[in-house]
């Protein structure tokens, strides 16, 4: 049997687990049962495929999204995992089979939905199955309080009266107290062995941008992340609509996803997004639950989501390799108004907890402290340090005195008698002659025109600043017309100080935006990111020649990890991450012999690529020039050339006989020397000493490299 690190590395390709993962399989290997809260892309499946892959016997795994189930063992199947699903979709000559596998011990893992295993008495024939572990993923849908009630889970607590000494581990992303208590009870776990990690995602960053404007703004930010997938939240059927057709429009492959659409219709999109056919999906929330697709690189919400929950949630879909991803909310308080519309006609008691949650999301989009910290502190969990990974760490913004602006802005409330919303303040404060102002004298008061010198986005900015700090009210109930409150007064008649942050304006704040992305951009190698691409068209085709989606081949992490460290041997290929066993043997050659044709290419083309220099020197020794020769032709000394070719079998090259290029007596000779002067990292100089300086460096490594290739003689 494998250890745990060993089944990490062999089928998965990974050297080191992520927080609490070792702990988990721990517990498990000790036949406990385990709770795991983690986020979505925190690596979950890992925690119960290894304990299923070091132990006899048969993980089932129970999995209520059917389209999950078949990406998870497409996933394992490319890693070598003998691995099976049983759902509706399955004929019955396919179920048989893999029965049949279950009782032959063939089988490592076997996904089922709730619906299979309460049918017909399947609990009978999978007793009679060789079983280990019991994986139930999703599990919050046993909660009536989740977000995602499922009602069969419910009868999961049998499991335990079934098979009592069968460990049982249960896995969510939805860290709710309530949800997490009834998990816990339903499916008597104890809460020693509830393990709970951090919801914290370093690698998304998060920005909120006024929504103004914001049709361009994506199509600029599209073309700046050329290739990238994306997922463009919006609220209604028809902006999803729109807004794909636009990009579509603009040249890009997009296409909309909502629940009004043909199932059929539907399928196909999630399908072509999957396997990289199509770049951006503009889709409702309907969009997302049970997408595994790992390479999602930005999130965008067209606007303003209800609750923290659902946009963390959605937002989470992005970077789940771990990569560096984006996230971008757009933001305008209509789009609040619009959410507090749904709610009307909720029970007083649901609208009120609505209400407070959809505030929350609003102060996340109105914050001007780290962005981070209200995601994680939502989650209660405490946070010591801004993220620097938001806009708002990224571009403070400065405090004013801002008593005479907000005296302004009061005023005018004042002298409408407090009739008027934002925008109507901002109109009269700006001075512009709207007809509807007009019609009700608004033009005639002292305050018109007060306000000419700021943009109307400023006035916007301040006055929800104004709203946010409690400098003045708004009445939801009276066509959100603004009033004064106590505060206010103390503003206007004692000029109680008020202290706002400097208004950006949105053109600025973007400009600043693509700008950071540039310079990000400039950082990276340019080398590296062409070979990316080049290794991503090798990836497509094998994808699609095997009908399955890109990243199962391998993710973008473990693409841009080959791009940049350029693997040239087998043995350096199998230490990028993700390159397990089974895929070196499928796709290693493939990507390596890519990898050498670039490297060989930019090599000619003067650029400097560690590595291709030795690259070189082989291909003039596959041709079958000498190694003097190749130094003659190369303008190299013949020391260098040596310790190319020496290098290269230390890589694994097997074509270079590095035996025929030293005799019998010289070989004896200094294996003497280095035996009895063993070199510290591969120093040679004292050997060269030892030997009183009468045998030739090169000649010392070659024997140096022989010797750890074990041959002496
Ligand atoms: P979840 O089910 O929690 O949403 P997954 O199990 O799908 O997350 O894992 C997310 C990604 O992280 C996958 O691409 C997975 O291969 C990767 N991953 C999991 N564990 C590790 C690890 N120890 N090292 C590197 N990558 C990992
Ligand atoms: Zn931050």
């Amino acid at each position: 049997m494998l250890t745990k690190e060993q089944a990490l590395k062999k089928y998965f390709g990974y050297t080191t687990f992520r927080p609490l993962q070792a702990e988990i399989i721990d517990n498990i290997l000790a036949g406990n049962d385990s709770l795991v809260l983690m986020p979505t892309g925190g690596g979950k499946s890992v925690c119960f495929q290894i304990p299923a892959l070091v132990s006899d016997g048969l993980c089932v795994v129970i999995s209520p999204l059917i389209a999950l189930m078949k990406d998870q063992v497409e996933g394992l199947k490319a890693n070598g995992v003998a691995a099976a699903y049983l759902n509706s979709t399955v004929s019955a000559a396919e179920q048989n089979k893999i029965e049949q596998a279950c009782y032959d011990k063939q089988l490592k893992l076997l996904y089922l939905s709730p619906e299979k295993l309460f049918s017909n008495s399947y609990i009978q024939i999978l007793s009679q199955f060789p079983i280990s572990l019991f994986a139930i993923d999703e599990a919050h849908c046993i909660s009536f309080w989740g977000h995602d009630f499922r009602p069969e889970y419910t009868q999961l607590n049998k499991l335990k009266k079934y098979f009592p000494d069968i460990p049982i581990i249960a896995l969510t992303a939805t860290a709710d107290r309530v949800t997490r208590k009834d998990i816990l009870q339903q499916l008597s776990i104890d809460e020693s062995n509830v393990f709970i990690s951090s919801f914290d995602r370093p690698n998304l960053s998060l920005t909120v941008l006024p929504a103004r404007g914001r049709i361009q703004y994506i199509i600029d930010f599209i073309s700046t992340h050329r290739g990238q997938a994306g997922i463009v939240y919006c609220l209604s059927r028809k902006s999803t609509e729109d807004l794909a057709e636009k990009l579509v429009k603009a040249g890009y492959k997009a296409k909309a996803y909502h629940a009004g659409m043909e199932a059929q219709q539907r399928s196909q999109t999630q399908e072509d997004f999957l396997k990289d056919d199509i770049q951006i999906i503009c889709a409702t929330i309907a969009f997302g639950m049970g997408i595994d697709k790992s390479n999602v690189r930005w999130v965008i919400h067209y606007n303003l989501p209800k609750n923290i929950e659902s946009f963390y949630q959605e937002i989470g879909r992005a970077g789940r390799d771990g990569m560096p991803s984006e996230t971008i909310l757009f933001y305008n308080i209509s789009d609040y108004f619009v959410q507090i519309d749904f709610l009307k006609d909720l029970t007083p008691e649901r609208r009120e907890l609505q209400t407070a949650k959809l505030d929350r999301m609003r102060q996340y989009a109105e914050a001007d402290i780290c962005r981070r910290r209200i995601l994680i502190s939502y989650f209660n969990e405490t946070v010591d340090k801004d993220c620097g990974n938001c806009d708002v760490c990224r571009n403070p913004r400065s405090k004013f005195d801002a008593t005479i602006l907000a005296q302004k802005a009061l005023s005018a409330v004042v002298r409408t008698d407090e009739k008027i919303a934002i925008g109507a303040a901002i109109e009269i404060l700006r001075g512009s002659h709207v007809k509807s102002l007009v019609e009700k004298g608004y033009d005639k008061l002292k305050t018109f025109g007060v306000g000419k010198e700021l943009r109307a986005e400023e006035w916007a900015d301040y006055l929800l600043q104004m709203l946010n700090s409690g400098v003045v009210d708004i009445a939801y109930d009276e066509g959100h017309s603004l009033k004064l409150n106590n505060t206010s007064w103390q503003v206007l008649k004692e000029g109680r100080k008020v202290m706002l942050s400097r208004a950006q304006s949105p053109q600025q704040k973007k400009e600043q935006l693509l700008e950071q992305e540039y310079k990000r951009k400039s950082k990276k190698e340019v080398l590296s990111e062409d070979l990316f691409d080049r290794l991503k068209v090798l990836r497509k085709q094998l994808a699609d020649s095997q009908g399955v989606p890109a990243y199962i081949i391998f993710n973008d992490k473990t693409l841009s990890e080959m791009a940049a460290d350029m693997p040239l041997s087998e043995a350096s290929m199998l230490e990028v991450s993700g390159v397990g066993q089974q895929k070196f043997e499928l796709y290693g050659q493939l990507f390596l012999d890519e990898i050498l044709t670039f490297a060989k290419g930019a090599q000619n083309n003067g650029s400097k690529i560690k590595g291709a220099t030795y690259l070189v020197t082989h291909e003039l020794y596959q041709q079958g020039n000498s190694p003097e020769e190749i130094a003659a032709q190369r303008g190299m000394n013949i020391v260098t050339i040596y310790g190319h070719l020496c290098q290269l079998v230390e890589n694994g090259a097997k074509d270079i006989n590095l035996r025929s290029m030293i005799n019998d007596s010289e070989l004896t000779f200094i294996n003497k020397a280095l035996t009895t002067l063993p070199p510290v990292d591969n120093a040679l100089k004292p050997v060269f000493d030892y030997l009183g300086g009468e045998v030739d460096y090169h000649k010392i490594r070659i024997a140096h490299t022989l010797m750890k290739q074990r041959i002496t003689k």
